[in-house]
């Protein structure tokens, strides 16, 4: 019915280097980049997705299409979609729930990358000059991950090609000349990555399309990781143009370090190596990357693609995430439960999943305002009637019905007073047993809590694996 009333074409200019108008489609823009199916036919739908959109862009959230919101899905960017939707095959692996924020890594820590089509407009930029900006583009990651790029001419791992308009990786994904899509790169085990051969390529100048901060955006996808909502982060979606001083951000390395882990160098020692979320292993060596004390009592455990049902007597249940809270991402940041309905909440990125009992609400996931967050939520803790949320160091206070913080964040040293423990964990559980516990890599803190202050109990950080898997694991099955 208001199916014609959607399509809304507006010309508008794409780039300020060139004089032609291309055909803007507002609800293509909002399908092909996650916010919205493409069977979505309804004006509410529209409005939504509109609002997500702005949400991720931190632009004003009107709901409707106005000059800003133009603007922006006009501007020069990322072929990728932001948030990668279940119904449409994008350029990101299309069966991934893990895509939101990040994919899957690389196996290896030794890739091997290959240019198979330049750009051929050489007037500008010789292929040596390609292939040299495409080297401190790898380096711009290998500088914070354990990881080395080499060339080689044949069977690379990560294969760089230059395309234009439809290139064999699907109709969605052609190329749409110059402006707007720019590139695009597929996530880990595929390792391809695609340039916009019609895009006025350059180096170190804003005079056309910088290659250089292109390829090391599209390098973070085909290692791994998503677009990014941070302003000014590398992974954000929108071409920022050259810069001189170019730096990654805190985001880009916190995202590649999740994946990867950190570079030792000599001279950073005191800092322990992030675990990667996916690390394979046995179980009992486990970290846990949410917890949260689920409608029927037992504790749900989250690690990578994982969920672990834990009982008094262990664990009592391992299965994929998915098949236990269908709709659920993989990889999650944070989990609590509702304080009062007893729901579940999931946090990753800036979505949340709501489930009474083990059924998503068909009104999620929705879009936090994280602009009110002092960081990432790592971590998430009920506590009597309230919501707390840890992240980079602070914990705040959550209002679960309004979705917004209350009161000023506060320090976590503040909240736990113990220097024993770390600044910043994985997750947080009040328990059952009224004790706090504080998981951390493969360990966990026991805290008593008087409700103002948590204080870490002689005896530990414990190993996590015997005293909450119990059974074969060896060790203290204590809690
Ligand atoms: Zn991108
Ligand atoms: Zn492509």
């Amino acid at each position: 019915m208001a199916a014609q009333a959607l399509d809304i074409h507006i010309p508008v200019r794409t780039r300020r280097t060139s004089n032609e108008s291309k055909p803007l489609n507002p609800q293509d823009f909002l399908a092909k980049y996650g916010y919205m199916r493409r069977s979505s036919r309804s004006p509410e739908d529209l409005a939504e997705s509109i609002k997500l959109m702005q949400t991720f862009y931190h632009i004003p959230i009107t709901g409707v299409l106005d000059n800003k919101t133009i603007e922006m899905m006009s501007k020069p960017r990322c072929g990728c979609p932001d948030i990668d939707p279940p119904t449409t095959r994008s350029p990101l692996l299309p069966d991934n729930p893990a895509a939101y924020t990040l994919g899957p890594a690389w196996k290896t820590k030794h890739l091997t990358w290959t240019i198979n089509r330049y750009y051929f407009n050489t007037r500008k930029i010789t292929e040596r000059d390609q292939k040299d900006a495409m080297d401190r583009a790898f380096k711009v990651w290998a500088k914070y991950a354990p990881l080395s790029f080499t060339y080689v001419d044949r069977d690379a791992d990560l294969t760089i090609g230059f395309h234009q308009g439809d290139h064999n990786d699907g109709y969605d994904n052609r190329f749409d000349g110059p402006g707007n899509v720019l590139a695009h790169a597929f996530y880990p085990p595929d390792g391809r990555i695609h340039f916009d051969l019609t895009e006025d390529w350059i180096l170190s100048s804003d005079d056309g399309i910088e290659m250089f901060t292109v390829a090391a955006h599209e390098f973070g996808h085909a290692l791994g990781l998503g677009h990014s909502s941070t302003e000014y982060s590398l992974m954000a979606p929108v071409y920022a143009g050259f810069d001189e001083k170019f730096e990654l951000h805190a985001d880009d390395i916190y995202g590649i370090q999740l994946l990867y882990g950190r570079r030792q160098t000599s001279r950073t020692t005191a800092s322990p190596p992030i675990n990667p979320t996916n690390k394979p292993g046995k179980a009992c060596d486990t970290n846990f990357d949410a917890t949260v004390r689920g409608h029927d009592e037992y504790l749900y455990a989250f690690h990578g693609k994982k969920v672990y049902k834990i009982g008094d007597t262990g664990l009592v249940r391992e299965d994929s995430i998915d098949r236990v809270f269908r709709g659920a991402p993989y990889n999650i940041d944070a989990a609590f439960r509702h304080p009062r309905t007893r729901q579940v909440v999931l946090l990753k990125g800036a979505r949340m999943w709501l489930f009474n009992r083990f059924t998503l609400d068909p009104s999620y996931p929705k879009y936090l305002d994280v602009s009110n967050f002092p960081a990432r939520p790592a971590a998430a803790l009920t506590f009597k009637d309230k919501v707390e949320i840890f992240g980079g160091g602070y914990y705040w206070e959550w209002d679960v019905d309004q979705h917004k913080v209350m009161h000023r964040p506060g320090l976590t040293y503040y909240r736990y007073t113990s220097n024993r423990l770390p600044s910043e964990f994985d997750s947080i559980l009040h328990w059952k047993d009224g004790y706090t516990y504080i998981f951390k890599d493969n360990s966990y803190y026991k805290m008593q809590d008087d409700g103002r202050r948590g204080v870490v109990m002689s005896g530990y950080p414990k190993a996590i694996g015997p005293a909450w898997f119990k059974g074969d694991c060896e060790g203290d099955t204590t809690l």
